[in-house]
């Protein structure tokens, strides 16, 4: 997707709905941060009331949308909602309702108090059917997500037929881009983190009328509203909920890789976005080769971790615990890495360097660790663990 300035958020038109004020709570307090991040309160004074993220990068880029707790009672896909709110972007927007549906999940029941199916209550082409449903459509009329994720969780696997459950798929719009972003995900999810292959993600377009499960919001995202649409679902029957909720946060780092975490994508000299030359701190461009654009011919480097006590994603640390991570694995298919950097405290700042690192786990409770690769062309990869400690 091609960088964008920013656009201008549109104030809700959804007839009666007043969306909350964007509250500043505060420019994040970390030394090199770029991000703002803000928050807003939809239905406030409802029962229904519900608070959503907004976290602006320094750079351009496009918005992204993630919406979590339609249903009340698919767990993982709100707490992975909520704990991507805080992800540290390089460029664009990015906005979660992770609570979507507040009355539901207090009951733990998929529908909410009003007694309606709110994942029901958006035709395309039409006013939102409830309450609720126009006010979620306002954030989307309010931020003009250029790309909305939407989570959920089901019984039972997808075979081909919805009715039957559809756990443990990626569904996407109808468009290139999107059926290349799922495929992605799903094949890296596979690859490196479903240890079941009965557990393996599949892809499948948004199915269209008159099969469709009617009036969905990623529907009426991609048919209304022309924004990148998908509805990621794991199974909730089997795996634990700390697993689901790992695939989930996974899912949306790839689906939003490229528009709000690949550095590459911001001083790309690409001329599109204009803003190129603004903080004059490139330095990766300095290595002679001259006579051709950089980086476009350049293959990116692959960045792997690889953990000693071995698998330890499931493993279940305690705490005052070490592990060591190794990036030996990672690679460069037309050149070499020239530098590894870590951040082991989930800081997303890379603090430490070296090949391999020796993380105590000094806190209780889900770290994420990130390794960053360069390559001998200035092109970098990241890859995360995410460290459970009791
Ligand atoms: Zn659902």
């Amino acid at each position: 997707m091609q960088p964008e300035t920013e656009r201008r958020p549109l104030l809700a038109a959804a007839a009666g709905v007043a969306l909350g004020g964007l509250g500043i709570v505060g420019a994040s307090d970390r030394a090199n941060a770029e991000t703002s991040e803000d928050s807003f309160t939809i239905l406030e004074g409802t029962e229904y009331e519900t608070t959503g993220t907004v976290r602006t990068a320094d750079a351009d880029g496009p918005t992204v949308l993630v919406v979590g707790g339609l249903h009340g009672n698919e767990v993982a896909g709100y707490e992975a909602a909520a704990s991507v709110s805080d992800m540290d972007i390089v460029r664009g927007r990015l906005v979660t309702v992770p609570r979507a549906n507040v009355t539901a999940i207090e009951s733990g029941s998929r529908i909410g108090d009003d007694g309606t199916d709110l994942n029901r209550q958006f035709p395309t082409g039409e006013e939102p059917t409830t309450e609720l449903a126009r006010a979620i459509w306002g954030v989307l009329e309010r931020f003009e997500p250029d790309v909305v994720i939407d989570l959920h969780e089901s019984r039972n696997l997808y075979d081909g037929d919805v009715e039957d459950g559809v756990g443990q798929a990626i569904f996407h719009s109808r468009d290139a881009e999107a059926e290349r972003e799922a495929e992605e995900a799903a094949d890296q999810l596979n690859e490196n983190h479903v240890s079941d292959s009965a557990y393996d993600f599949t892809v499948a377009p948004f199915s269209l009328p008159p099969s469709e499960t009617p009036n969905m919001l990623v529907h009426k995202a991609a048919r209304d509203t022309d924004a990148v649409a998908f509805l990621a679902e794991t199974v909730s029957s089997e795996p634990e909920l700390s697993t689901r909720i790992r695939w989930h946060r996974r899912i949306v780092r790839s689906l939003l890789w490229e528009e709000l975490l690949d550095e590459s994508a911001i001083d790309d000299g690409d001329d599109e976005d204009g803003d190129e030359g603004e903080d004059g701190d490139d330095g990766d461009e300095e290595d002679g080769s001259d006579g051709e654009d950089d980086g476009a011919d350049n293959e990116p480097p692959e960045a792997v971790i690889g953990t000693d006590p071995a698998d330890a994603e499931d493993v279940d640390f305690s705490e005052g615990d070490t592990v060591v991570l190794d990036a030996s694995a990672s690679s460069d298919p037309d050149g070499e890495i020239v530098r590894y950097e870590w951040d082991v405290d989930g800081t997303d700042e890379f603090e430490e360097g070296g090949e391999t690192v020796e993380a105590s786990l000094s806190y209780c409770g889900e770290l994420s660790m990130a390794l960053r690769v360069t390559d001998d062309d200035g092109a970098t990869a990241t890859e995360e663990v995410v460290i459970s400690t009791e």
